[in-house]
């Protein structure tokens, strides 16, 4: 079979086609133009049909690929971790623009996954330390592959720091206050019709442990957030499509100021946050 016929008969997205035929079949776009009746062996061919398999029953590209592009950076990902979505992005730029380039901010992700937010600040602010929790040691041992893969030795094992357990209660005795804690925390809510697109991604980080109207764990970061930030530290998390009106209410509601919110790239209300104010001013 060549690659053209391939493709026409896959019943894939061409996007997810030439994505498969790129990483099974070592074929780049470019190659498929010049040579799209390219030979596939048998072994490739059964590869291809095994990968696109598992894509009609709905199975993210990112999990058949094993890696999600976020940030400019290749994230390996697994069924343990949500696949790294583009709007994420916003907490990232959110806390670069925080962080002088070498600056020595003490960052805070709440249910990192696969680490996409914390290390895609680590890799941009050198001097930042870096801390990440996660409920899930599964994920976690994702975010660790991450960090040696994307940060220098010295890094992946020093500043930045994985630290299994349920949000807060996962930092060690009397920790440090952080100048930036940053969340995408579960915020499906329990029974809403979106669950069934994101059904072979994990249940714990769209919908978290408590279910419910998917602002619980919001809620519970926020409460906890003011007592863990330093003096003019920001918190920031992203939401629901519908969830930015009552994510600013919790900000308020926990003293913090300069609360807003942030639409991403289709214009939706996406990341909210909040800084808290500087004692005596
Ligand atoms: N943005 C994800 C989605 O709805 C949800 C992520 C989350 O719950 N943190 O596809």
């Amino acid at each position: 079979m060549t690659a053209a016929q391939w493709m026409a008969c896959c019943e894939l997205q061409r996007v997810e086609a030439l994505a498969l035929l790129r990483e099974v079949a070592g074929l780049s776009h470019a190659t498929l133009l010049a040579h799209p009746d390219a030979l596939l062996g048998a072994d490739v061919a059964a590869r291809l049909q095994e990968a696109a398999l598992r894509l009609h029953a709905g199975e993210p590209l990112a999990y058949v690929l094993g890696w999600r592009e976020f940030f400019g950076l290749r994230f390996a990902v697994s069924p343990a971790v949500l696949v790294p979505r583009p709007e994420t992005e916003l907490l990232v730029e959110f806390a670069l623009q925080r962080i002088a380039p070498q600056g020595r901010a003490r960052i805070l992700d709440l249910g990192t996954g696969s680490g996409a937010i914390a290390l895609a600040v680590a890799h941009e602010r050198a001097h930042a330390e870096v801390w990440a929790v996660d409920a899930s040691e599964d994920a976690l041992a994702v975010a660790a592959q991450n960090a040696r893969a994307l940060l220098p030795p010295h890094r992946a094992g020093g500043a930045l720091r994985l630290l299994a357990g349920d949000w807060f209660a996962a930092l060690p005795p009397h920790p440090p206050r952080f100048d930036i804690i940053l969340s995408n925390p579960p915020y499906v809510a329990k029974g809403d019709v979106h669950l069934e697109m994101l059904q072979h991604e994990p249940q714990l980080a769209l919908v978290g442990a408590a279910g419910g109207d998917g602002l619980a764990d919001i809620r519970r970061i926020v409460a906890a957030a003011p007592a863990h930030l330093a003096e003019g530290g920001w918190l920031a998390m992203e939401h629901g499509y519908d969830q930015a009106q009552a994510v600013r209410a919790m900000l308020c509601a926990a003293g913090l100021t300069a609360v807003g919110t942030q639409p991403d790239l289709a214009g939706i209300p996406r990341m909210t946050f909040g800084q808290r104010p500087v004692e005596g001013r």
